[in-house]
């Protein structure tokens, strides 16, 4: 029986790690948890999985549930999210918080000796190098749940790293794919949230839009992996159903091919290094397409190839400038292609430091943000 601690429990991710939880009572168990902003499915999570600590976006129902559930500790806020993370009991920590907020539970969860399973991009994009530096000092492991790190993972497992030439991300493209960059001018955000294979969050269906998430995703992919920047490709791959592939240096491709249901990548980290035995969803193969990646008509994702290398403060500020971005336009508040624009604008205009410290990360994280909100507020 393995007990978990979930970050992000009424997310995109964190549903779905539940319903694979319900699936496997007798392998899965949750201990702590962290609930969203909607009554509704916190309600109906609370009612399904009896957690021991539970933390709470804010502390406006925290009386009502603590009477419902006597025996839950209740904890707020990012607070609550750090009491999780060092709660004392043995467990695997999964993080499917979206957005900066998932770094500093990450870290606290590393001192405690918990193994990672990380949905959380933010936090190896912003604290790369503090992650590994942590991973190895407090012995614990850190496992990607995202659908392509976990394809490579798969992949790479069974490989010595020094035979791999190259490895390789696929991206759908997102809603917009078919549209140039003329067209993009008057997207709304209706438009740029219907993604065609996925169905996730809006952060990340919005990041998908601009290849934002792909570029998060290769910074990533360096952490995980432990390789250089042009080792790491991307590729244009509409049906999402190769999820990644490497490269060897005899010249064989290896790939991983599945649905794009999510629940598959994170069974098989809940369940490594055993493999469950469930089909979730059968498997059909249709036409597979492929197309050379297109930094033009994607200039965020260049962005962060460039980001990547020069390291430093540079991921979190685009980051930072991209999550506040972001928001803006699910407000109706900036055009698709300003989220774009601020990105780079933000990131062209700081001055880089290296070898930064988590308090840097954070401080930064939080003035660039701040920056992109009150730019909105000048305007
Ligand atoms: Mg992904």
């Amino acid at each position: 029986m393995k007990h978990l601690y979930l970050l992000g429990a009424a997310g995109s991710i964190g549903r779905q790690t539940l319903d694979l939880v319900s699936r496997f009572p007798e392998q899965f168990k949750i201990i702590g948890l962290s609930l969203g902003s909607q009554q509704q499915i916190n309600e109906e999570i609370l009612k399904t999985h009896h957690a021991k600590i539970v933390c709470l976006r804010s502390s406006e129902n925290i009386n009502l549930y603590q009477s419902l559930y006597p025996d839950t500790t209740f904890v707020v806020g990012n607070d609550g999210l750090m009491a999780i993370a060092a709660y004392p009991d043995q467990g695997v920590f999964i993080n499917a918080l979206s957005g900066s907020a998932g770094l500093k539970p990450t870290i606290k969860a590393i001192e405690s000796k918990k193994d990672i399973l990380l949905a959380n991009k933010e936090t190896l994009v912003m604290a790369g190098e503090i992650v590994r530096k942590k991973i190895k000092e407090h012995q614990v492991s850190l496992y990607p749940i995202d659908s392509e790190h976990n394809a490579l993972w798969q992949l790479i497992d069974h490989e010595d790293k020094n035979d791999i030439e190259k490895i390789i991300i696929t991206a759908s493209g997102g809603a917009l794919r078919h549209l140039t960059r003329d067209q993009l001018k008057h997207i709304k955000k209706e438009d740029a949230l219907k993604h065609p294979n996925w169905s996730m969050g809006a952060k990340i269906t919005i990041d998908s839009a601009t290849m934002m998430n792909k570029g998060l995703e290769v910074i990533e992919a360096h952490y995980l992996f432990d390789l250089p920047y042009d080792k790491i490709e991307t590729l244009l791959h509409e049906e999402s159903l190769i999820h990644g592939m490497i490269q060897l240096k005899d010249g064989s491709l290896k790939a991983l091919l599945g649905n794009a249901d999510m629940r598959m990548p994170i069974l098989y980290a809940l369940s490594y290094p055993n493999r469950a035995k469930q089909s979730l969803s059968p498997f059909e193969l249709t036409d597979l397409h492929f197309k050379k990646m297109d930094f033009n008509r994607y200039p965020l994702l260049k962005l962060a190839y460039e980001v990547g290398i020069k390291k430093g403060l540079l991921p979190t500020v685009m980051n930072a400038a991209n999550e506040a971005a972001v928001k803006l336009f699910l407000e109706d508040k900036i055009s698709f292609l300003d989220i774009e624009k601020i990105v780079i604008e933000e990131v062209n205009a700081f001055q880089n430091i290296n070898n930064p410290s988590l308090d840097d990360i954070i401080q930064c994280d939080d003035m660039i943000q701040k920056k992109v909100f009150d730019y909105k507020k000048k305007r």
